[in-house]
């Protein structure tokens, strides 16, 4: 088939070299100039485990092509990817200029039959939005469907869970559209979920609400676990053996970020309370990974002391392990509070520093985890990178101040630390 995907960012990569990977001829457009130019030249713009060599596997073979022309990507496909981003307005409501400008831009040059397909996260209604943009411009001459597709790959693990997906949903109007877009997804032999275009969208919303939810629901336990004395992990690994409820998502920690789940919960809401339906709970679960950063700071002070002119060492910024993705991670809001306490910081992260610089001005960078924790009086652990649970505990304690972690990914384990003479805090875990 032939295909483009709108958006060459961390979903519409990983769809049009993974398309191109299963045979097909995929256009790649981007409007960002120097994306599309480092990526003719080899260069992939995100840290991405295994991403560069499907795509530049697929590049070579002249499968995977990239673009700034719109048009050109419009006319030469069959099936369109809109894959572009969907931030959060400062209501929380999504930004939908970018879905609608590449909607504006399909219709102005749609030239055939086409079927348009939307990963993007966006709003229950959205499909049916593209379909009257696309309507309005010459789009209104041709036959084309709207497809709903939403994305559930995690960064870090993108590629295998493009290539192994628990589910594809696919929400259409038009049965021979949603067949012909369910195609493109038997070889991963999947479980294919076809449903209607508001369903669809309503699924991705629900599903992330849902993991954000598991998230604050097991930090607010820990804050309780902190008190009386259980250990969360504990908890969390009991809980999590009953089917019902399931073990992922149970990780107690400095709470989420990304830009995925924070975005994603906002518009949820948004759109909730639009409709008239209070969003009781979704609200508790944002103020409660909130209250979680904040909790953060705390355990650093009683660990510490006051924070004035304290050198902390912080390891990892990116808002998960295996990614280089700073959007809306923990670590800047964090950062930002120690900095206002009088904390200087020295941080490292094995692959989000250069993304990083942007975001954390004031904050010295250090060239490996040891240097980071140089005469340090406390480290803080903010992303759960394998690097730092193979850390040689033996030479962190040699080089700080103080020896002293504040591990708010629960990385450690608890007697090791303890045994090695650190004054530790995790997150729900009893000193
Ligand atoms: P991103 O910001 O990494 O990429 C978006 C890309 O779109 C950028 O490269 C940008 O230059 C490009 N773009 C903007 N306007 C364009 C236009 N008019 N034409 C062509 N390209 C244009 O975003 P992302 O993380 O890949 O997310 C894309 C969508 O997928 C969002 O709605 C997001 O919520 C959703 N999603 C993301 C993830 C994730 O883990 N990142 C997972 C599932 C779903």
């Amino acid at each position: 088939m032939k295909l483009s995907v709108f958006g060459a960012g961390y979903v519409g990569l990983v769809t049009g070299a993974c398309f191109a990977d299963l045979g097909h001829r995929v256009i790649l457009a981007d409007i960002d100039r120097r994306k599309v130019e480092m990526l003719r030249k080899g260069r992939i713009p995100i840290f991405e485990p295994g991403l560069d060599e499907v795509v530049k596997r697929n590049a070579k073979q002249g499968r995977l092509l990239f673009s700034t022309e719109q048009p050109r990507a419009v006319r030469e496909s069959d099936i369109l990817f809109i894959a572009v981003g969907t931030p959060s307005l400062p209501n929380g409501e999504a930004d939908l200029s970018q879905v609608k400008t590449v909607a504006k831009t399909i219709g102005a040059n749609l030239d055939g039959d086409k079927i348009i397909v939307n990963k993007s996260t966006v709003p229950v209604g959205m499909g049916d939005l593209v379909a009257s943009i696309i309507r309005e411009q010459k789009g209104g001459r041709h036959r084309f469907s709207v497809v709903s597709n939403p994305e559930f790959l995690r960064e870090g693990n993108a590629v295998h869970d493009f290539m192994n997906p628990d589910r594809v949903v696919i929400g259409a109007s038009d049965p021979k559209a949603a067949e012909t877009v369910a195609q493109l997804f038997r070889p991963l032999n999947a479980r294919i979920t076809m449903t209607d275009v508001r369903s669809a969208e309503m699924i991705k919303y629900a599903s992330n609400a849902f993991l954000a939810c598991k998230i604050s629901f097991i930090n607010e336990i820990a804050a309780l676990c902190d008190r009386v004395g259980a250990d969360v992990n504990e908890v969390a690994s009991g809980m999590g053996q009953d089917k019902r409820i399931g073990a992922a998502f149970l990780s107690a920690g400095a709470g989420f970020g990304g830009s995925c789940f924070p975005k994603d919960t906002l518009a949820l809401i948004h759109v909730s309370e639009r409709e008239g339906v209070e969003a009781r709970l979704l609200r508790s679960v944002v103020q409660v990974n909130a209250d979680q950063r904040k909790r953060m700071i705390e355990k650093v002070k009683e660990v510490v002391g006051p924070l004035e002119g304290r050198l902390i060492a912080v390891w990892g910024l990116a808002f998960k392990a295996n990614t280089d993705d700073m959007r809306e991670a923990v670590s800047v809001d964090v950062i930002e509070l120690l900095r206002a306490a009088g904390a200087r910081i020295r941080a490292y992260d094995p692959a989000a520093m250069a993304n990083a610089r942007k975001s954390l001005p004031g904050v010295a960078f250090a060239k490996d985890p040891y240097d980071a924790v140089k005469d340090a009086d406390g480290l803080l652990i903010l992303t759960e990178w394998n690097e730092f649970k193979e850390a040689d505990l033996g030479r962190v304690k040699s080089l700080m101040r103080k020896p002293a972690i504040i591990d708010g990914r629960n990385i450690f384990d608890l007697k090791t630390v303890k045994a090695l003479g650190f004054t530790y805090r995790g997150v729900g875990r009893s000193a």
